[in-house]
């Protein structure tokens, strides 16, 4: 890469192998298929789809479904190709060298991004059993004056959840910008509101985990109208294909249809963490739809050769593993997997 500028060397391009055999717990997909009847509904919008034309470049179906849900103007909402679009938005328009808060471990894109635009990271890590330290947080937000705080809640890849009384201590006491990661808040709680109450705070969500839409890349940011602004400095134009906008306008729409499969999975998460803990491993409570659990090499090995895919990350010098929940059939036959080998 001899034409790649200085301050990323050492660098290399993200790559995600696409895994289509075995059993997928590696990317906190949603267990479950997107539902027939929101596939039925697609395929009847297609009958008339005309992309002869850009989309439109301000996403406003979808903004407008979003702005019904939640009861918000539609100038508090911009959609990108994914929240990771958003994300990217949000470092290239706020960061020039300056400090970034977040805890770790948490999502690893957050730091791709701020490379790109020389932000500092501050990494604040964990209290034992991965609790977000509220104190550490505050001392260091009042020392280095960061100008973006990020908090994923439920965080990934722990699972960790952080209070609403918690996130306005830290939203008061920043002079710099909130952002709040929820991508999976449909599986624990959702604090969007915030993101309108105060003037410098930014909710990010998301189709890719509970809305079973991760193949059409759409997210959303709700904040202030002059922090989407700020937003959309950055935002490509027609960022978001026509297909892409009338699909999460129909999943908005008919988001009752998800109540269902939003509830298995969260309690097939909570009986493969009894699972894991009859096992005798250690996992760590999660207020999501995936688990984080040490392995040793054994059983990741094992799992590997039986395509059973997870997510592997090094946390401190130590193997930790990142289990989305599968259906039923599929934790069954991963707990199985585990004990051959325990
Ligand atoms: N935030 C978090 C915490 C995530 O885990 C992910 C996806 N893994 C994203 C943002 C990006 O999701 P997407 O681009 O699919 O909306």
């Amino acid at each position: 890469m001899r034409y790649l500028k200085k301050s990323l060397v050492g660098k290399v391009p993200y790559h995600s192998k696409k895994i289509s055999d075995g059993i997928i717990l590696n990317a906190n997909e949603s267990a479950f298929e997107t539902p027939k009847k929101i596939i039925k509904l697609i395929k009847d919008e297609l009958d008339n789809i005309d992309l002869r034309r850009y989309p439109d470049t301000d996403n406003t179906l979808v903004r407008n479904e979003l702005a019904k849900v939640y009861n918000l103007d539609i100038n508090n909402l911009t959609i990108g190709v994914g929240s990771d679009q958003l994300l990217d938005c949000v470092f290239r328009s706020l960061i020039d060298n300056e400090y970034i808060l977040s805890c770790n471990p948490t999502f690893s894109m957050y730091k791709e991004y701020a490379s790109y635009t020389n932000g500092k990271f501050i990494d604040i890590d964990f209290l034992p059993g991965f609790i977000f330290d509220l104190e550490s947080i505050i001392k260091n937000i009042d020392k280095f004056k960061p100008k973006l705080v990020i908090i994923c809640s439920p965080n990934n890849p722990t699972g960790s959840v952080i209070e609403r009384s918690e996130l306005e201590l830290i939203i008061n006491k920043t002079d710099g910008v909130v952002l709040l990661d929820e991508a999976y808040s449909e599986f624990y709680k959702s604090n969007y509101d915030l993101g309108i109450k105060y003037e410098n705070v930014i909710v990010l969500k998301t189709f890719s985990k509970a809305y079973a839409l991760a193949g059409i890349r759409v997210g959303y940011a709700i904040a202030a109208e002059d922090i989407i602004n700020t937003i959309n400095i950055c935002r490509p134009p027609y960022n978001v294909s026509t297909i892409s906008n009338i699909i999460a306008a129909i999943a908005i729409k008919n988001r009752y249809l998800y109540r269902d499969n939003i509830a298995k999975i969260i309690k097939l998460k909570d009986e493969l963490y009894d699972n894991l803990c009859i096992l005798g491993l250690n996992p760590i409570r999660s207020y999501s739809n995936f688990i984080f659990v040490k392995l040793n090499d054994v059983i990741y090995k094992h799992l590997l050769e039986k395509k059973i895919y997870i997510r592997r990350l090094n946390y401190n010098g130590e193997f930790w593993h990142r289990i989305n929940t599968g259906t039923a059939e599929e934790n069954k036959i991963l707990v199985q997997t585990i004990r051959e080998v325990l």
